[in-house]
């Protein structure tokens, strides 16, 4: 069983970054606003991360890390309404077979919290009373130490770190209710509180996509029969890296999607000459009756039932809000 979890793991546990989403999804499920990612070497040494969520029982914390054990039933049956979810119960087992993993947690019906540890392949977790605030600690440490053929295909560190970084930042952007810190080899990377007006939107925006990009950036938020889009929309840049300053969420999940890039870009025609990119962070929200959202996780792409709407949508509402940012 271990063994089928180590080849599972290969679907879910590609690199500390896959790591960490997996974990930070399993947070913000379970209802945290604060979330705490502290790493060491990229990731490959040590992952630790708190959050302030509704914690594990003690009589779950060895079935949470045993395969296909999932408290979110209901949202299987509701794929539509599964934000996050697509490894069904797999996430932890598969991570702890191929690290030393540690879950600390504790309840609010606890006196006190339980922690579970595994390593690699061994069968059984060990359960032991550990102090602990409700909500959860994960540590995964020596990511791959028992799949050497895995260990191999991980970058430097730098590469991993900053695979890891952009998993937190999509989801900061995904999530201003939420408070992440992050911190790599105890240096403070991010640090961001919760945000609920636009000025604290625009701070961490600025944290994230850097304060140029927000400086510069109209801000949208028009709703128009049951489609919004909301968001940040700056000036294109001849900037590579700004490449990657393009986030479009569609009810609160990033994608990247082919009918959305055209009508984003068609938008920007007018001012992408000479190489440049367009950057933006947008959010559009519609009915989800009307988008299909590829259950695949790592797929990021969406059907949209009436596509013509939304591309027309889109397109009229970013060229209009571009017009006021053209040099
Ligand atoms: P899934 O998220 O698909 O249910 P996982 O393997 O990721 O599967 O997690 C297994 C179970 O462990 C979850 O269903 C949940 O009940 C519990 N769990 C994991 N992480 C947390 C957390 N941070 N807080 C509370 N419960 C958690
Ligand atoms: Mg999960």
């Amino acid at each position: 069983n271990r063994l089928a979890n180590q080849i599972a793991a290969g679907e879910v546990v590609e690199r500390p970054a896959s790591v960490v989403k997996e974990l930070l999804e399993n947070s913000i499920d379970a209802g945290a606003k604060r979330l705490t990612v502290e790493v060491e070497n990229g990731g490959v040494k040590l992952i630790r991360i708190r959050d302030d969520g509704y914690g594990i029982p003690k009589d779950e914390l060895a079935l949470a890390l045993s395969r296909h054990a999932t408290s979110k039933i209901s949202e299987l049956e509701d794929l539509e309404g599964v934000a996050t979810l697509g490894f069904r119960g797999e996430a932890l087992a598969s991570i702890s077979s191929v690290s030393r993993l540690t879950l600390t947690s504790n309840v609010e019906e606890q006196e006190s919290g339980w922690q579970a540890r595994v390593e690699g392949r061994d069968m059984e977790a060990q359960v032991m009373p550990a102090p602990h605030p409700v909500g959860t600690t994960i540590e995964v440490k020596d990511l791959f130490f028992n799949t050497p053929a895995r260990r191999k295909f991980l970058r430097t560190e730098k590469t991993e770190f900053s695979h890891l970084e952009e998993v937190v930042k999509r989801l900061a952007l995904s999530r201003f209710d939420v408070g992440f810190t992050l911190r790599h080899n105890q240096r403070s990377i991010h640090q961001l509180r919760p945000a609920s007006t636009q000025a604290e939107k625009d701070r961490r925006v600025a944290a994230l996509c850097g304060p140029k990009f927000i400086e510069n950036a109209v801000i949208i938020d028009v709703e128009v029969s049951g489609l919004k889009l909301y968001g940040w929309v700056g000036l294109p840049t001849f900037s590579r890296s700004s490449a990657d300053l393009q986030y479009f969420f569609v009810n609160g999940r990033v994608i990247r999607d082919k009918l959305v890039g055209h009508a984003v870009r068609q938008a920007y025609r007018d001012v992408l000459y000479g190489g440049r990119h367009p950057t933006f962070v947008l959010y559009l929200e519609l009915d989800p009756a009307l988008v299909d959202v590829n259950v695949h996780p790592t797929k990021h792409e969406v059907r949209f039932r009436d596509g013509r709407t939304v591309h027309n949508f889109l397109f009229s509402t970013l060229n209009r809000a571009l017009g006021e940012v053209r040099p």
